[in-house]
């Protein structure tokens, strides 16, 4: 099962991917955590895309698509993938077709979160990312247990640098210009389906698994 995860930051992919990837047995494929990764390892990769991310603009489509055709080939991508904030644009897009296509693969699903600017803001704002492992938490909505600590690994809680508003409102002006086109690119494919994700997130992830066990 190849399944695509669309829509703005703050709908919810990141925390709805690591669910679902879960339940249907497929590795979880988030392009933001690899750089991010990369960052904390100070690798070349890391301290490149680090430009782009501080701003909330994209890193260059030759840089991620590299980076998704490795990442793709490993031996766990074998049953499928879930891919979360991949692709971003459409030269992406078409990147990952062709990946595909050589591979004798397709995608089988594409999954576009709906989501109003302001709960976007709302839990953008408020998002919590533990420094060692990565899991998410939300001040109000999905808060740890104990203030700053990661209920997972007892690590530190931060808050992204691009989580501020400022970025935020133009990570929001960037998805609209140059990932908003691909809802038409998928949906012209019947591969597409709207979720609504200004509901508890529960709801949402009862959405997303019926068509995912469909
Ligand atoms: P995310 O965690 O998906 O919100 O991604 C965080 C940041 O990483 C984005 O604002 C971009 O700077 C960068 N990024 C992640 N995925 C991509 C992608 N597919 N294309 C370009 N930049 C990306």
């Amino acid at each position: 099962m190849h399944v695509i995860l669309l829509g703005p930051p703050g709908a919810g992919k990141g925390t709805q991917a690591v669910s679902i990837a879960e339940k249907a047995g497929i590795p979880h494929i988030s392009t933001g955590d690899m750089f991010r990764t990369a960052l904390k390892h100070g690798t070349p990769l890391g301290l490149e895309a680090k430009k782009y991310m501080d701003a909330g603009e994209l890193v260059p489509d030759d840089v991620v698509v590299a980076m998704v055709r490795e990442r793709i080939q490993k031996p766990d991508c074998a049953k499928g993938f879930l891919l979360d904030g991949f692709p971003r644009t459409i030269v992406q897009a078409e990147k990952l077709d062709e990946m595909l296509v050589q591979a004798g693969l397709t995608i089988d699903r594409v999954l576009n979160l709906e989501c109003s600017a302001a709960t976007v803001l709302k839990r953008l704002t408020g998002r919590r990312v533990c420094k060692a492992c990565g899991a998410i938490f939300h001040v109000t909505n999905m808060p740890s247990k104990q203030a700053g600590v990661c209920d997972a690994c007892n690590g530190v809680l931060y808050q992204r640098d691009d989580d501020k508003e400022d970025t935020i409102l133009n990570r929001l002006e960037v998805y609209n210009r140059q990932t908003a086109g691909l809802i038409d690119h998928y949906r012209r494919r019947a591969l597409l389906t709207d979720i609504n994700a200004d509901v508890p997130r529960e709801e949402t992830l009862a959405q997303m698994m019926v068509l995912i066990r469909a």
